[in-house]
């Protein structure tokens, strides 16, 4: 679920939010559902909650809810609530419905009961995340996915594409500008598919149009493209736009043709080889993330070879990788899961250490630059500095900025100049 329009719902109906766990009476846990790992972090999640503030209601929102359907109920007696995505506008009534779910001052004021001990948690839990960034929004254009990717639980839970209606996009756009945001960020499961559910030809190009004319916004930034739907009129947009960024996340998944195919990938490794050039070549600062899904079935030592060549080879500028994780409900599932965890985390560990050495090493060139950044304020890391992100680290899954010295403010563009680089992150001054 957009955790913007979450909040914007339950602010609209009368509730405030605060992140601080002990105060609240109600919680929402908006859960990812895709992969068993994000099963098991959810449900830590949730069950970390409770444990902070067991009076609260709870109400769980979101895919899991969407995935496991009724079984949930028995399994999770913390929550009050569940809410699918389709749920989410009638939030605050299901909320109120749910009779005696939602602490009153009279509750408040009878004895508190012991609080049950905290059941057993399998993960580490992230910190619950802040619902607003300053500076930057994301903006979720379509719901579901058409493509029939083996592996990928995402069709069945989500089910097919469902494009948001333009007008509704670019009022939302209006508004985040209105708002303060400078950077906007197109997700959906396939960006490129945008419209195709409704039979419109480059309605993504059409979309971009309209959204980059919006006063205030500076930055558009286009996550989860699909390979094969990256065509010449998006690739001239994004050349000619002063505000479509050169940065582009495509996920490729593999460069094996034999591993592509069972993948139920539509291409062939060489068509991505051609992609990266001709992205390369149309956009000189192109900068171009992607992710590497290593030990699926049909991936024996030659494909990992050849996927591992291309890593060394191409230097693609941002590189996310994940080990594959069978799942029930998917087609790939009765292909087994041959190759063993330790076999698929060395894999992924040989890819991530070859991006990192030259990623590092691209980072410390920089040195010297002046870069455009937006910068969102106190780093959570110390109080001494603030963190921002440069136009080429998307929120949440690059590198960040630390800025060291001058002034700026917190929701803004600014130059700094680039003094140093650890890894993916960079150090700079305001100038
Ligand atoms: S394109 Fe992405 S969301 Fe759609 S089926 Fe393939 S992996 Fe899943």
């Amino acid at each position: 679920v957009d955790t913007e329009r979450l909040l914007s719902v339950m602010t609209s109906a009368g509730f405030s939010y605060s992140d601080d766990l002990s105060a609240v009476g109600l919680m929402i846990v908006n859960t990812c559902a895709f992969i068993e790992p994000a099963v098991a972090e959810s449900i830590d999640t949730i069950l970390d909650f409770k444990a902070e503030n067991p009076r609260a209601a709870l109400v769980v929102a979101g895919c899991l809810p969407l995935r496991y359907r009724q079984s949930l109920i028995e399994v999770l007696p913390e929550a009050d609530l569940f809410v699918t995505p389709d749920q989410i506008d009638h939030l605050p009534r299901l909320i109120l419905e749910k009779q005696g779910m939602v602490e009153t001052a009279e509750d408040r004021e009878r004895e508190v009961p012991p609080a049950e001990p905290p059941r057993e948690r399998s993960t580490i839990l992230p910190t619950p995340r802040t619902l607003t960034t300053p500076g930057y929004a994301y903006l979720k254009i379509a719901e579901g996915c058409s493509h029939a990717c083996r592996y990928c639980t995402i069709p069945s839970i989500r089910g097919p594409l469902a494009s948001v209606d333009p007008n509704d996009l670019e009022n939302e756009v209006r508004f985040l500008a209105s708002a303060g945001v400078r950077e906007l960020v197109l997700v959906a499961q396939d960006l490129t598919s945008y419209g195709s559910d409704r039979r419109e030809k480059a309605a993504l190009v059409r979309l971009l149009d309209r959204i980059q004319r919006v006063d205030g916004i500076r930055w558009i930034r286009l996550m989860y493209l699909y390979p094969d739907g990256v065509k010449s009129d998006l690739i001239g947009m994004i050349r000619d736009s002063d505000k479509i960024l050169p940065y582009l996340d495509i996920p490729f998944q593999h460069v094996s043709d034999v591993v592509l195919k069972a993948m139920g990938r539509p291409w062939k490794g060489d068509r991505i080889r051609k992609l990266v050039e001709t992205l390369r070549a149309a956009i000189p600062a192109v900068v171009l993330r992607t992710t590497f899904m290593v030990g699926y079935p049909a991936e024996g030592e030659p494909e990992f070879h050849e996927l591992k060549d291309f890593v060394t080879a191409y230097r693609i500028d941002r590189v996310g990788v994940f080990s594959y994780s069978a799942e029930e409900c998917t087609r790939a599932y009765a292909l087994g899961d041959p190759v063993p965890a330790e076999v698929k985390e060395a894999r992924a560990e040989q890819l991530r250490s070859i991006h990192a050495s030259f990623i590092a090493a691209r980072n410390i060139e920089r040195i010297g630059s002046v870069e455009q950044a937006l910068v969102e304020g106190v780093s959570p890391e110390t109080e001494l500095l603030l963190q921002g992100r440069t136009w080429d680290q998307a929120p949440e899954v690059d590198g960040v900025l630390y800025i060291t010295a001058g002034k700026a403010v917190a929701g803004e563009i600014h130059s700094v100049r680039i003094t140093d680089a650890h890894g993916p992150d960079l150090f700079g001054e305001t100038v």
